[in-house]
């Protein structure tokens, strides 16, 4: 960090500490899990206000019934809203975009140092669901805002904020929408997902969930001749999937560094849900099974399926009897930035500058709604306070000087990327 408006920018985002803290409180206080989505309205308003407060042009997104309907049916009575927040500077663009979503999972079981949805701090720690995933990340934009506007910075350019519902089940009624109807159209993506401070995720694996039903034929299990035994069928097509497919895919490797050196390779669990049968006397007729199959981002989405395809038109060849069908339950494309692109140069120095090393540049093996910005076409990148060993546990917390520090290079890059300079009087 050399210059004397860069050490501003630090002090007065220091200075913004309780109004930080305040901001995730309040924000963490809302309870905003998902499914089905409960008190969207609620946190959107409230954040809303906050903007507002702090000088910023906003606008509220209600997503059409008619898309909830199509994309969540079961969830469509619950309303979901896109919060759009816009400063513009000499001029329209560049445009840096900050994206967060303001759902949470679920708080589930096991919560002993506070509520999930009573904030509490201990020390350096503020507990409670979305602290790190990722409520912490959204605050950490807002103050670095916040601090431009307040040092009145110039800036050659726009930022944006966007705060979105439903990444936890999977972004359709929230990021994609937003992106698919062309409400903003960035130059460059932050979103501040639990990367860790020191890391940025420059992309992620993909997903895709299937779903096969291996079909037979009922009869009483005192005359089993008479049926077909659908569970047999399926160890048949189960042990061809085994010893022919997750062989091939666990033979690809990424090229990109990832979280851990095991992510490194495509991985699928088959049978992560298994279901059939309807009595102990009856043979069983149908079998369903699931699995998760991870994408890198070297591979093609129609690939991937087409494997899944030939290997159970394989177990047919070896069971002409065999009747069973594939359909896709998710498709999550891969999604990547090149690690040699402006935003990542830019964000590595701004991290650079603070912690004094090179932040490490990975992939995330989780899907993230990252991958509707870039198929879009806009630079993006994850990076966040958080520590994705909190996302999704009871007691997730957030260490309160990570959100600053985040907060420190959001307004670094800011300032950077859009050569903002001292006004002159
Ligand atoms: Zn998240």
């Amino acid at each position: 960090m050399s210059s004397t408006l860069d050490k501003s920018l630090v002090k007065k985002i220091d200075e913004l500490q309780e109004f930080s803290i305040n901001t995730i409180k309040e924000m963490v206080s809302i309870p905003t899990p998902v499914p089905p989505g409960e008190n969207y309205k609620e946190f959107v308003e409230y954040a809303n206000s906050v903007l507002k407060d702090i000088g910023i042009k906003t606008e509220i997104i209600e997503v059409p019934k008619s898309i909830l309907k199509q994309n969540i049916p079961e969830m469509a009575d619950y309303p979901r809203y896109i919060l759009i927040g816009r400063v513009k500077g000499n001029s329209e663009n560049p445009v840096v975009h900050f994206n967060g979503h303001y759902d949470v999972v679920p708080p589930g079981e096991g919560w002993n140092v506070t509520a999930p949805f009573v904030p509490n701090i201990i020390e350096n720690k503020i507990y409670g669901r979305g602290t790190a995933d990722m409520k912490g990340g959204i605050v950490s934009a807002i103050a670095a805002i916040k601090a431009l506007l307040e040092l009145d910075i110039e800036l050659n350019g726009s930022i944006e904020i966007s705060m979105t519902p439903d990444e936890e089940i999977g972004g359709l009624c929230g990021a994609k929408y937003l992106i698919e109807n062309k409400f903003v159209n960035p130059d460059y993506v932050i979103i501040p997902e639990p990367s860790g401070y020191d890391r940025i995720w420059i992309g992620h694996k993909g997903v895709l969930w299937g779903e096969i039903t291996v079909y037979g034929k009922a009869a009483h299990a005192s005359v089993p001749w008479n049926g077909i035994n659908a569970f047999e069928k399926t160890v048949n097509l189960a042990n061809v999937l085994f010893k022919e497919l997750k062989p091939k895919v666990e033979n690809k490797f990424t090229e990109y560094n990832v979280d851990v050196p095991e992510g490194k390779r495509a991985t699928i669990v088959i049978g992560s849900i298994v279901r059939g049968g309807i009595k102990t006397n009856v043979v069983p007729d149908k079998v369903v099974f699931q699995f998760d199959r991870r994408i890198l981002p070297e591979e093609k989405f129609d690939n991937v399926v087409a494997e899944v395809i030939e290997a159970i038109e394989k177990a047919k060849e070896q069971d002409p009897e065999l009747k069973a069908d594939f359909k896709t339950l998710l498709r999550a494309d891969p999604a990547v930035t090149p690690p040699e692109a402006k935003i990542v140069c830019e964000l590595k120095e701004a991290v650079k500058s603070l912690i004094n090393k090179e932040p490490k540049l990975t992939l995330s093996t989780g899907f993230l709604d990252m991958r509707f910005f870039v198929k879009a076409g806009y630079q993006t990148v994850s990076y966040g306070p958080g520590e994705i060993s909190q996302a999704h546990v009871a007691n997730e917390y957030l260490e309160i000087d990570k959100m600053m520090l985040v907060s420190k290079v959001f307004g670094l890059f800011i300032k950077n990327v859009l050569k903002g300079g001292e006004k002159d009087e």
